[in-house]
């Protein structure tokens, strides 16, 4: 990893900006969290147990809900 990167994430460490949210895998039932990268648009994750892809773009001017449903 280039050594920019790990400076760039151990900013967003610091000043408390990586976000997650909460959501449900209605394909398996399981409730997980999808993280979003720093400078993403979107939060990204899987499904723990099929390990299907999911991304959900971050709305305008973030979001107040933490509890989503992927379908
Ligand atoms: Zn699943």
């Amino acid at each position: 990893m280039p050594r920019a990167d790990a400076t760039s994430m151990a900013s967003e460490t610091k000043t408390g900006k990586r976000r997650w949210i909460g959501i449900m895998f209605e394909c398996c039932a399981i409730y997980s969290r999808l993280y979003r990268a720093p400078g993403s648009t979107e939060y990204r994750g899987r499904c723990p147990r099929c390990l299907r892809a999911l991304h959900l773009p971050v709305g305008e001017g973030g979001t107040d809900s933490r509890q989503f449903r992927a379908k």
